[in-house]
């Protein structure tokens, strides 16, 4: 490292490797990044993180906030919705409406889901496939030849869910999209532009191609896929139709270099924010304003339906918090109560205006990834701009593409509390910008938040090959994430 000036050391920005500035929290870091590693084995798809998230959630005295009778300072809470969005928090000292520290992530990731009515024969090719519906922005032709896994959930024509998680175990088979030889590929497929390589209908996954014996079948592969899937699950082809089945990236997360420095994994755009903020929530102790850890998913979508973040349920977990922190409030009249009292009575000194207050007083992280400088295709970022991989947790002022169209620029005061919150704690961060100007660009759940007039922040580790079936990740990104969001709850910014 070239060692700088002392006119430098006062006036230019410090520019160093996480690697450096943590050098003492090395072991920490690696062991940390176990618990990750571990963590996105089971959460591969948002009902496998909210299963997770849960367990971890459970284990750290999250209570089901429907059961509370009332909430006091230091109570945690959590609540879920639909199996694939969940929030947590850790009631403050202060009341709610002076507003929340919040973090969001989001739990789901691109993939390739089966359509409605999967399941066909190809005769000329004597096999069995799934048609595929690709979820998110990805390259089509990441996802020919690579090992697939799926998970999901069908419900039964009697109602019955099965779920469905195969491929992950090594005796388990894996399903692939194979793709054209190059042999072959000379007029068809080497003409086209990139994004055509592999076209969205070309998705189609192999699934079988032993034929059933009886003579009478006309389709003697599907039907012989259907009778294993009957046997094993118990469903029939009109059981898809009310189905959630992800093809995702079959295998467990692996240690990248020779050092063991980074992380190669499928979906952690943006599960790394989602671990990391769980852990920071799961060790924060009653803190003087309530955090909350929100997990929400299709954000790789636009964050629409009501399990993304434009659904009304966040407002109705802080309504409830609201809610239940002034029943508590209230407790020391319970006595002087008669037995006919009601709830209503309890809850007299909850308003609307109150919940309106704890959202637009509150201050979120956006946690969510930027793109890490990539060392071959340097031609699209900003260098200067650009975050790096191991450079610690990216503070990103706004989004959006070309003049910032889409974005929520947070402004020069909310990001100067969170730049000192981050510089007070000695924790590695770094800014960014994705990709030069003209070049493309993105969005993420910020400007959802910013509808309750609440200040929000993007804040979350740099990848490299985003949206890829294998993202990179640098393990002391991961660990100066974990730190800021504890910095964060932690704080009163
Ligand atoms: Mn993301
Ligand atoms: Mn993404």
């Amino acid at each position: 490292m070239v060692k700088r000036s002392k006119l430098e050391e006062k006036l230019a920005m410090k520019n160093e490797s996480g690697w450096v500035t943590m050098k003492k929290k090395e072991k920490n870091i690696f062991s940390f990044c176990k618990g990750y590693m571990d963590f996105l084995c089971n959460a591969k798809t948002e009902r496998g993180a909210v299963s997770e998230i849960l367990k971890i959630a459970e284990k750290n005295n999250f209570k089901n906030i429907k059961n509370m009778k009332n909430l006091k300072p230091g109570m945690r809470v959590y609540a879920v919705n639909r199996e694939k969005n969940i929030a947590l928090a850790v009631v403050g000292k202060k009341p709610v409406e002076n507003g929340l520290n919040i973090v969001v992530s989001h739990i789901d990731s691109p993939r390739l889901d089966l359509k409605p009515n999967p399941l066909y024969e190809d005769k000329d090719a004597g096999v069995a496939l799934f048609k595929t519906h690709y979820y998110g922005g990805i390259k089509k032709y990441h996802w020919v030849n690579v090992p697939l896994a799926l998970h999901g959930k069908i419900i039964k024509r009697n109602g019955e869910p099965v779920d469905i998680k195969i491929g992950e175990n090594s005796d388990e088979p894996v399903f692939i999209i194979p793709d054209l030889l190059p042999h072959l590929s000379k007029n068809l497929q080497d003409k086209r532009k990139l994004p055509e390589g592999v076209k969205g209908e070309e998705l189609n996954i192999l699934v079988g191609s032993m034929p059933v014996k009886d003579k009478d079948v006309k389709e003697k592969i599907k039907i012989a896929v259907l009778e294993k899937l009957n046997k094993k699950y118990g469903i029939t082809e009109e059981d898809f139709v009310s189905a959630e089945l992800e093809a995702v990236p079959a295998g467990i997360p692996r240690d990248i270099g020779f050092d063991k420095s980074m992380i190669g994994a499928y979906g952690q755009d943006d599960r790394i924010c989602a671990y990391t903020s769980l852990a920071a929530i799961n060790e924060t102790e009653t803190p003087e304003k309530t955090g909350a850890a929100l997990f929400v998913e299709k954000e790789e979508i636009g964050s629409e339906g009501n399990t993304g973040m434009k659904s009304m349920f966040f407002e109705e977990f802080v309504s409830e918090i609201v809610r239940l922190t002034k029943l508590s409030n209230m407790e020391f009249s319970r006595k002087t109560l008669t037995e006919k009292t009601s709830v209503a009575e309890f809850t007299t000194d909850y308003s609307e205006i109150k919940v309106k207050n704890a959202l637009s007083n509150s201050k979120a992280l956006s946690a969510d990834v930027n793109s890490a400088f990539d060392p071959t295709f340097k031609e699209v970022f900003e260098s200067r701009n650009a975050s790096k991989l191991g450079f610690g947790v990216v503070l990103t002022k706004y989004t959006g593409a070309r003049g910032k169209a889409g974005a929520s620029d947070a402004s020069a005061e909310y990001v100067g509390k969170i730049r000192k919150l981050f510089n007070d704690k000695k924790i590695a961060w770094q800014t960014g910008e994705l990709g030069k100007v003209d070049e493309g660009g993105g969005g993420t759940v910020a400007k959802y938040l910013a509808e309750y007039n609440m200040d929000v922040l993007d804040c979350g580790p740099p990848i490299l090959a985003m949206h890829a079936p294998c993202e990179v990740s640098s393990k002391a990104d991961v660990y100066s994430a974990y730190e800021a969001y504890k910095a964060f709850f932690g704080s009163e910014v």
